[in-house]
This record gives structure tokens, sequence and C-alpha cells, in this order.
């Protein structure tokens, strides 16, 4: 499944620095975060299992 959206704060992905990766904890969901986000630290959590990571 493609992720296009940040999932901290919506913005698309199409920015360079963007990641896409599976949950860490459950690895079923898959987890788009921004540059600036990923650069802020700014927590996200997995909607599927409720897993928070920086
Ligand atoms: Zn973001
Ligand atoms: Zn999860």
């Amino acid at each position: 499944m493609e992720v296009e959206f940040c999932i901290s704060c919506g913005k698309g992905l199409n920015e360079e620095g963007s990641v896409i990766f599976k949950c860490p904890n459950c690895g079923e969901y898959t987890i788009g975060r921004c540059r600036s986000c990923r650069e802020m630290g700014v927590k996200y959590k997995c909607p599927k299992c409720g897993f928070e990571g920086p």
C-alpha cells in the first residue's frame, strides 16, 4: 500500500527526505513521515496498534 501523506501533519510526501516505513511494533501499518516532522522529532502513532514513536 502506498502512503502519500505524513501521518503527523498530513502533508504530502513528495519532498526529499520523506520516509515511508512499516510500523516497528505491528509491522502492518505503513507510516509516512515528512522531512520537517522527522527533523523536529514529531511523534507518530500507529492507528492499528497504538504504538507511538519519535
Ligand atoms: Zn509531517
Ligand atoms: Zn502498529
